[in-house]
């Protein structure tokens, strides 16, 4: 149950310096108030719903998203260039219903 691959969120995380570039890069338009897990470039909120999802565990590591486990936090939106970055199994499509 616990043999899931993960990338630890020292491997992904940005810097908050850099979050804050890339989140400012994109706030010109008031719509975007969504954003990338990984990188903080804002999205709008139709892209977003649209966007790539990241298995995250409670301590901010990336999961593969087959995979079940006890300490999953939950599915966040990722950006495509960010998606393109990780490794196959990292990323699913959004659920139908899920908004
Ligand atoms: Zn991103």
């Amino acid at each position: 149950m616990n043999e899931a691959r993960r990338i630890p969120r020292s491997e992904w995380q940005l810097s908050i310096d850099q979050r804050e570039k890339n989140a400012k890069i994109s706030r010109r338009d008031a719509q975007h108030n969504q954003e990338c897990h990984l990188c903080g470039r804002k999205m709008s909120k139709k892209a977003s719903e649209n966007a790539l999802r990241v298995h995250m565990s409670v301590d901010g590591d990336l999961i593969e998203t087959s995979a079940e486990v006890s300490d999953s936090q939950g599915f966040f939106p990722v950006g495509s260039e960010c998606a393109k970055k990780l490794p196959v199994g990292f990323v699913r499509k959004p659920f139908r219903r899920e908004v």
